[in-house]
Order: C-alpha cells, then sequence, then structure tokens
C-alpha cells in the first residue's frame, strides 16, 4: 500500500537525541503547478496546457510515486522456461510497472503527436517524456519507442492499419496474445548486435524469404522491453540491409524469439534490457529490401527528441530535491538556501535545467511544424540538444546530490537513482560522437538545416548583445566546418548558442542574462557555482514557486 506521509507522525523524541534539522519528507507534488520553467517553454511550444494540469498531477500522486519505487525495487524477472522445460521466454515485472505504463500510456504519451488535426502534439508528449523522467525513467524507454515507431510504419500501408490503432490506443493492454485482438500495443526496437551498435551496417542477422513472409535468424546484444508486442529490427537480405517488423506473438503460437538473458546494468532497472536471438522468426519487411537504414531512421529521429527532454527531466527532479532540501535544512545559523554560496551553485544549476528545457520544448515545436524549414530544424536542433543536456546531465544531478550532503548519497533519496541513470540518454540513440559527426554530415549535406540554423541565431544576436559577440566568436573560431577531431567543441559551441538563442525567445531576462555571461562570454569557472554574483534570485524563484 502506498504509504502517506506523516498521516500518523513518526517518533521524533530517541533516548539519546530528538531527530530535528531534517526537512519534512516530500510527498505527493504537482509536476505542472510546481514548475514556472516547464510551464513557459511548453506554452510557447504551444503544448495542450489542459492536458498537462491534467498530468502534472497524475505523475506526482503518492501511488505513482510508490509504483515508481516499486517496479525499482523488484526488478525484473526472466522466465526463459517453463516448469515443465518448455519455453516462454517471458519477462514478469512487478504490476506496480504495469501500472506505470498504463499510466503513461493513458495519459497519451505515445499517441498524442499522431491524432488526426493534434495541435501542438510533439510539445505536449514532450512534457509527458519530461514527466515521466522524473518519476520513473525505466518506463520511459517501451513508452518512447512506441512512440517513435509510428512514423516509421508509414513505410508500409498494411502493415500501419494493423498496428498504427493499437499503438495509438490510450488503453495499455499488456496480454500475450497476437496484436489483431488486443487493445492496445506497444513496439520495441533491435538493431545493435555484438561486434558494432553504432556502425549497424556491420549486422549479421539474416533474413530468408518464406513465401509473404520472412524469417530472421541472428541475434541482438541489447533489445530493450522485450514484452512489447513487435520489434523493428534490421537483417540483411541479398538487397542489403533491410528493416522488418517482428511480431512477438503469432496466432496461437509464440514467435521464434529467445530471450538469453537479462543486462546487468548500471542503472534504469526497472527497464527489462535483454539479449535476444532469433531462430527463424516470423517477420514482415517494412520498406524496401536495402533501405533498411532509410526506414528505421523515422524511428530513431523520433527517439532523439525523447533522448534530449528526458535529461531535462532528470535534472529537474534532482534540483527540485536539492532545492527542497536547501530550503528545509539549517547550517552555521541559517537555512542553506539562504547562504550565498548555495544559492550561487543552486542558480548556476538551473541555468543548465533552463537550457534542456528551452532546447527540448523548441525542438519539439520544430517537431510540430509542417514546413521543410520546420523539419531541417527539428533534425539538426535534435541532435544538438541530445548531445549538450545530456552531457550536462551527469554533472548538475551530482552537484544536486552534493547539495543534500551526506544525504544525497542515500539510496532512500532519489539521488543515486537520478546519477545512474544520467549517463544512458547520451549512450543510446546514438552516442556522444556519433551526434558529433552527424551534425557535421548534417550541415554538410543538408545546407537547408545550416541556413535555418544560422537565421535563429542571427535573429537572437538582434536581441542581445553579448549574444551577438559569442556568435560572432564561433563564426570567426570556425568558418568552415571543423576537422573530426574538433567536432566535439564545435558542436558543444553550437549547441550553447541554440540554447541561448531560445533562452532570448522565452525566458526572463535575469535567465537569459546569466546564461550568456556564463555559458556563452566565458564568465564561469569548470565547477557549478563558481561564477560571477548577478541577480539570482529571478533564477531561484523559477526553480520552485512559493507554496
Ligand atoms: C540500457 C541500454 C539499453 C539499450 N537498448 C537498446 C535497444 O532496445 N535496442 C537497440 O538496438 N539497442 C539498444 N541499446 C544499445 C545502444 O543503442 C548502443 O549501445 C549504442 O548505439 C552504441 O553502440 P555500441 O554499444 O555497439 O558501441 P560502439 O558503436 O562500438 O561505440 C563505442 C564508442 O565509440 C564511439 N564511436 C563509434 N564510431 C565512432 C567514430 N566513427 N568516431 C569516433 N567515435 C566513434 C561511440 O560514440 C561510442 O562512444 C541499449 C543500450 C543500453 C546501454
Amino acid at each position: 500500500m502506498p504509504h502517506t506521509p506523516n498521516s500518523t507522525p513518526p517518533h521524533s523524541q530517541l533516548p539519546t537525541h530528538e531527530v530535528q534539522n531534517q526537512p519534512v519528507p516530500r510527498g505527493a507534488r504537482d509536476l505542472w503547478a510546481q514548475d514556472p520553467i516547464l510551464q513557459s517553454y511548453a506554452a510557447h511550444a504551444g503544448a495542450d496546457l489542459g492536458h498537462l494540469r491534467g498530468a502534472g498531477r497524475a505523475y506526482g500522486t503518492v501511488e505513482a510515486l510508490f509504483d515508481a519505487a516499486e517496479a525499482r525495487r523488484d526488478l525484473p524477472r526472466l522466465v526463459a522456461f517453463n516448469r515443465d522445460g518448455t519455453r516462454a521466454d517471458e519477462v514478469h515485472f512487478n504490476a506496480a510497472y504495469h501500472r506505470l505504463m498504463a499510466l503513461g500510456i493513458s495519459q497519451g504519451y505515445a499517441a498524442l503527436p499522431w491524432r488526426d488535426g493534434g495541435q501542438g502534439g510533439h510539445a505536449t508528449h514532450a512534457a509527458l517524456v519530461y514527466f515521466q523522467a522524473q518519476l520513473e525513467p525505466g518506463v520511459s524507454c517501451p513508452l518512447t519507442m512506441t512512440y517513435a515507431a509510428i512514423p516509421a510504419l508509414n513505410a508500409d500501408a498494411a502493415l500501419a492499419a494493423l498496428w498504427r490503432p493499437k499503438l495509438m490506443s490510450h488503453q495499455y493492454d499488456p496480454a500475450i496474445a497476437p496484436v489483431a485482438g488486443k487493445q492496445g500495443a506497444t513496439l520495441g526496437m533491435a538493431m545493435t548486435e555484438k561486434q558494432g551498435g553504432s556502425d549497424v551496417r556491420a549486422n549479421t542477422t539474416r533474413a530468408e524469404r518464406d513465401g509473404d513472409i520472412y524469417r530472421l535468424f541472428g541475434h541482438k546484444w541489447f533489445c530493450s522491453a522485450p514484452m512489447s508486442d513487435g520489434f523493428l529490427t534490421l537483417a540483411h537480405t541479398p538487397e542489403g540491409l533491410t528493416c522488418f517488423l517482428v511480431p512477438r506473438w503469432l496466432e496461437g503460437q509464440r514467435n521464434a524469439i529467445h530471450l538469453m538473458r537479462l543486462k546487468d546494468k548500471l542503472g534504469n532497472h526497472a527497464n527489462a534490457s535483454s539479449e535476444i536471438e532469433y531462430h527463424g522468426a516470423v517477420a514482415q519487411r517494412l520498406g524496401d529490401e536495402g533501405q533498411g537504414v532509410k526506414t528505421i531512421i523515422e524511428m530513431v529521429h523520433h527517439t532523439r527528441l525523447d533522448t534530449a527532454l528526458a535529461p531535462a527531466g532528470l535534472m529537474r527532479a534532482a534540483l527540485a530535491e536539492a532545492l527542497w532540501w536547501a530550503e528545509g535544512r539549517r547550517s552555521f545559523q541559517r537555512r542553506l538556501i539562504d547562504q550565498p554560496l548555495m544559492r550561487a551553485v543552486l542558480a548556476d544549476l538551473a541555468l543548465d535545467l533552463e537550457a534542456a528545457t528551452a532546447l527540448g520544448f523548441g525542438c519539439a515545436r520544430a517537431f510540430d511544424g509542417t514546413t521543410a524549414e520546420d523539419r531541417a530544424f527539428a533534425r539538426i536542433a535534435v541532435a544538438l540538444a541530445k548531445y549538450l543536456s545530456n552531457k550536462r546531465a551527469p554533472g548538475v544531478i551530482y552537484e544536486a546530490m552534493e547539495c543534500l550532503g551526506g544525504m544525497g548519497y542515500i539510496e532512500e533519496t532519489p539521488m543515486p537513482m537520478l546519477y545512474r541513470e544520467a549517463p544512458l540518454n547520451s549512450i543510446w540513440e546514438g552516442s556522444g560522437n556519433i551526434i558529433c559527426l552527424d551534425i557535421l554530415r548534417s550541415l554538410s549535406r543538408a545546407p537547408l538545416a545550416g541556413h535555418v540554423l544560422h537565421q535563429r541565431l542571427q535573429q537572437a544576436c538582434g536581441h542581445d548583445a553579448g549574444f551577438a559577440r559569442a556568435y560572432s566568436a564561433h563564426q570567426a573560431r570556425w568558418p568552415a566546418l571543423p576537422a573530426q577531431a574538433e567536432a566535439r567543441w564545435f558542436v558543444e559551441s553550437l549547441a550553447q548558442l541554440l540554447a541561448g538563442a531560445m533562452l532570448i525567445e522565452v525566458a526572463p531576462q535575469a535567465v537569459t542574462d546569466a546564461f550568456i555571461a556564463t555559458r556563452l562570454l566565458g564568465q564561469r569557472g569548470a565547477t557549478a557555482g563558481a561564477m560571477a554574483q548577478g541577480d539570482l534570485a529571478p533564477i531561484l524563484a523559477r526553480l520552485c514557486p512559493p507554496d
């Protein structure tokens, strides 16, 4: 049963001392109403604010928090075989995991962007990603892959007609049954093999034609969410690398997908990442033979939006906890939040959260756009956002952890979970170097991407002289694209500039000024809080409004 904090206060007078100077436990929270940073960027991106008001409450109930803790405590378990030796190839989850999946699906996490005539669908989805990352990031993976697979299905009208309505359902249905008879369905992705993940052309899985279908033979080294109703996967045909949809369950039988083992991971524990093998698994081709990368890239592009937003959610969760602690804890006769140096640290961290949220929602807005310029901007901006926000997240979360002192290192707080989660969104869907190389490729091969990006940065120059100086310095440093070895520096600089431009459009002046001074004009050291003192109060006020 969910524990209701302070319903009957515990003993604080103990035989040896009185328990004091511990902030009251955080209970239910409203992830929308208590987050002015989110509100401003979501509104500017055109999200459905009415929907988010309800969702923000739903993601912060005591029951949802309890389910998140349960889903992490009681880890998913592989049941490869039944008692009688027959193959089951199932993963069993705590019931709390299923309730979290049902919450995400009922809120429209996967479906909202694809509704006919839905306005701001990606922007609304982006806020759900941000909420989910705060509550339980392990559940985000199957929800994100389901959302991202939907546009890839456009490559085959018949498959889209069968799967799309199930993937867009608001009803979670974990039944082991073929998709046609289910109320709702989820999709996963299986690309990575042992010999190469970034370089999928090294895949060795092969597909043999068998009448109208294909049969797959091979392995996949990473397959998160193996209880999905199907996977988008890559395999070789005589024409080359081809994309397939592999249904998990067939009529009256299980498809020949063997779950070999679950990965023992640093974090992301509620998510059952697995190794799988195809032993003649039935598969349906999605797109033309030899066009596998082109087909599946639609899915990868959309998962990048979520992996650009999730670090903002993780940073938000860590900073909300740090702020709550600093407000409730006294040290040297003052509350921590009133100590000038603690204020500087929190405000500095808040600037990274502002930047990540601005970038994520700026991308979501472009994903909702309909013009060629929107598409070109979405492609380049999401890569910049994914790179920068994920590179900042581990450092920000570590510093937020330190704001709690020793308590931040204790598993009863969310900090260790957030810290373990922090590196993951950078690693998958194109790890740091791959993203940087991809950005160089986009800028050299897709002139429109470079053009719309330049336009956006040029516009910002007209609003802020400091920003204009920083952009000029960037252009002087890189009059042409850099060599590969310098790609990280170039991308970091460009991503910080884009974040600055997005802050200029939306954020209060104090936030924008501080960001430009510290991130673009070098008025900051290498560690959090090592920066000039500006007006910190408006920056901190956006972290959490007074009750
Ligand atoms: C928890 C978890 C869940 C996952 N779930 C899935 C899943 O469901 N489905 C799936 O398909 N995959 C999944 N993955 C796999 C993930 O997408 C890959 O690990 C990732 O794409 C990197 O591939 P790799 O591990 O083979 O590393 P490699 O491709 O070998 O890369 C190793 C390093 O080399 C760098 N690198 C590669 N090429 C270059 C280059 N040309 N220049 C410079 N640097 C380079 C990379 O950036 C990386 O830092 C998951 C991974 C994790 C950790």
